[in-house]
């Protein structure tokens, strides 16, 4: 989006206006690849009978049916994949049809232009790309490409650019964030990393996304414990917790090797909620086993989960395993596991806030509920956007008549909790900084950003149309 902005181009989220359709897709598992497809076959149509005159796909399909999309689609006029996004513009000028497939190495700059899709106030950071795991359900090593790091002064440069326009939450993401640094011969690179941006005075809070339990470090955990501008929050996906399922997995560990470490975790870092997923119906995975992954999630008392039915997706290892298990019962463990993580998580939010009814905590208030147009939403500490429950608002003025923005930093009061979500209201709000937002911003918009609810849209794989 930044590219093509830079070079002149309008961006629009409306396709029947758009010149030139790019379908950026997803194709990790099976449903986000049908939604991939579907998405380019309805774009399809607006190159057959609207506007458009260009049809470029880009993203993870690519690198898997780079010349099949071209033959199958005849409407597709080029295809970038994951490695090639700097060529778009080509594409958008009709000087790129197809690149012979090579394995992906692009990897972004905090000078690469960018246009957000998220709120200013709460920003994602890509610190690193492609994973050298082996985990056999898993397809990303060949769509990303290998494991390589962003340079630590270009993550803190973009960090601090982005605090510059507005950002006041930044959250890391990466397929591994916990190994950043090692390519770049950095110890702890992820520690030393969060102990930098933590000194940015703008942010209210840093997090990172998708630790790898045996990547997590005593440094890291100290590191979080240490600055109060580090999230006290962890998510590391553990697949499951049957050795048996985890080795077929070809992850290794258990789920006494994973106790510990949550206790480990929870002893560095007081008050740290965590979060994690989970894959039910891992080929060969048996009631016996399933029953050991419901144990450990009543042991390990997870503040946040998530449950992924297993598909079978071409090319994965996993693919070629026997024992699968029939779709019924893959959804009947995943329904069983997330009833065990309701009655917890209800549990746990009651505990956890319980204080807070009569002290205060800070939030970041996201804006106006798109569920309910009564109320506001904002996030503590231990929330992560999009993903976790949500802290609702039901009051947003203060007495003195003061009303809290979208972006603000306010001081709440818990008044009710339920299973996944908190009820609060508003009784203090934050002095807002002075707005620097022009101030040396490499990465901030430059083009319009689309309205809300098309910002979802793109951010969650749809297609994103730029209008030429
Ligand atoms: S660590 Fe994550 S991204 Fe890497 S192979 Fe395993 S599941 Fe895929």
């Amino acid at each position: 989006m930044g590219i093509v902005a830079r070079d002149g181009y309008e961006l629009t989220p409306r396709a029947e206006e758009a010149e030139v359709l790019v379908v950026n897709t997803c194709s990790f598992i099976e449903a986000a690849q049908k939604e991939s497809i579907d998405a380019i076959l309805e774009m399809a149509e607006h190159k057959k009978f609207g506007a458009a005159k260009k049809l470029i796909v880009a993203g993870c399909l690519v690198e898997r049916y780079r010349e099949q999309i071209l033959e199958q689609v005849p409407e597709v006029d080029a295809v970038v994949g994951t490695g090639e996004v700097e060529r778009i513009l080509e594409a958008v000028h009709g000087d790129l049809r197809v690149l012979p497939a090579q394995p992906p190495t692009f990897l972004y700059h905090h000078f690469t232009p960018r246009v957000m899709t998220t709120p200013k106030h709460a920003a994602y950071i890509k610190i690193a790309e492609g994973c050298d795991h082996p985990c056999t359900f898993c397809i990303i090593p060949e769509l990303r490409g290998k494991f390589r790091s962003r340079r630590f002064e270009s993550v803190v440069r973009e960090a601090e650019n982005l605090a510059r326009a507005g950002a006041r939450e930044i959250t890391l993401i990466g397929q591994d964030t916990t190994s950043y640094g090692e390519d770049l011969g950095l110890r702890d690179g992820l520690a030393q990393l969060l102990s930098k941006l933590a000194q940015i005075e703008e942010l209210l809070w840093v997090r990172f996304l998708y630790a790898y339990p045996n990547r997590v470090t005593q440094k890291l955990l100290d590191t979080i414990a240490a600055h109060p501008r580090l999230a006290k929050y962890i998510d590391m996906p553990l697949q499951h917790a049957s050795r048996k399922v985890l080795a077929r997995m070809k992850r290794g560990s258990n789920g006494d090797a994973f106790l510990r470490l949550l206790e480990g975790m929870r002893k560095t870092i007081p008050g740290v909620s965590l979060r994690t997923s989970f894959i039910v119906g891992f080929p060969g995975e048996t009631e016996k086993d399933f029953q050991e992954l419901g144990d450990f999630v009543v042991e390990a008392k997870l503040d946040w989960m998530g449950v992924f039915e297993y598909s079978d997706v071409d090319n994965a290892e996993s693919h070629a395993l026997d024992d699968k298990v029939d779709a019924g019962t893959i959804s009947d463990r995943r329904n069983r596991l997330m009833a065990v993580q309701k009655k917890i998580s209800r549990e746990n939010l009651r505990l956890k806030y319980r204080a807070a009814k009569r002290e205060t905590l800070l939030a970041l208030v996201e804006g106006l509920s798109k569920e309910n147009p009564l109320v506001w939403e904002a996030r503590l500490e231990g929330m992560a956007p999009e993903i976790d429950g949500k802290l609702y608002l039901t009051d947003i003025e203060l007495p003195s008549g003061e009303v809290a923005e979208a972006g603000d930093v306010a001081r709440v009061q818990i008044t009710k909790s339920d299973a996944y979500d908190l009820i609060g209201r508003v009784v203090e709000i934050r002095p807002r900084p002075a707005n620097r937002a022009n101030e040396n911003v490499s990465v901030a918009s430059a083009a319009p950003v689309p309205p809300a609810e098309k910002l979802h849209r793109i951010a969650t794989g749809a297609p994103l149309r730029v209008l030429g």
